[in-house]
């Protein structure tokens, strides 16, 4: 028995987007249903049941930021948003509205198939609470005995660093806004003290990475916050 392709709703209003992504898509063995404003994507979303879902900001009939929020509302398939440069405040919020990752334009085939595969990996695994322990390149993380391993050696991490790191574990693949990231690991009333995870990033990279100036596993993402590399 074959699993049945992944299912991927397409919002976009831009025609030649349109015709690049689905050449993209169904060469690679993905099923696709596509909308070219917000009221037909909601409509589709509800419809179809998509595995993921691909939204571009940048509608004609309604604000992409206000489309994540109605999806959140009922739908937990993940959500990709595209965005055009000049729409990073969209972006982030799109993100902090429960958006699960984003593709600035222009981007190539390569980077749209590997931000899907990640997607619909945590899709997937969302009762994944009961989950021990990570192992992502050569960090392990064990929640049960909460400890965190570079190669072999334990490393020791204080509270707060553990706490980020779990965060960032968890969510692999996936970026997580500086909003996000300060609400769960500070609380809420710090949600605006980005200095503070600068702070705390740089310390995880030292203990965790070979390089902390060139991490290969804990990647800012400019402007928008950052993401611990799954693949
Ligand atoms: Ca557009």
């Amino acid at each position: 028995m074959t699993e049945p392709k992944p299912l991927v709703l397409l919002v976009e209003d831009e025609i030649e987007m349109r015709r690049f992504m689905r050449a993209s898509l169904t060469t690679h063995d993905y099923r696709l249903v596509e909308a070219e404003n917000a009221q037909l994507g909601l409509q589709l979303a509800s419809s179809h049941n998509p595995d993921v879902i691909l939204l571009d900001l940048g509608l004609p009939d309604l604000d992409g930021l206000l489309v994540t929020k109605r999806l959140r509302e009922w739908n937990k398939a993940p959500i990709i948003v595209i965005s055009a440069r000049g729409q990073e405040d969209d972006k982030i919020a799109a993100l902090d509205a429960g958006a699960d990752d984003y593709l600035t334009k222009p981007f190539g085939t390569g980077e749209l198939l590997a931000r899907i595969r990640v997607a619909l990996r945590h899709g997937q695994a969302s009762p994944k609470e009961s989950e021990k322990k990570i192992v992502i390149g050569n960090l392990t993380i064990d929640f049960e005995k909460r400890l965190v391993f570079r190669d072999d050696a334990e490393v020791h991490l204080s509270p707060t660093e553990y706490k980020l790191f779990s965060l960032l574990i968890k969510n692999a693949g996936k970026v997580l806004t500086h909003r996000m990231i300060l609400r769960d690991v500070w609380g809420p009333s710090h949600a605006n003290e980005t200095q503070y995870l600068r702070v705390y990033m740089g310390q995880l990279r030292h203990k965790l990475e070979e390089d902390a100036a060139r991490p290969r596993y804990l990647l800012t993402e400019s402007g928008v916050g950052y993401r611990l590399k799954s693949e």
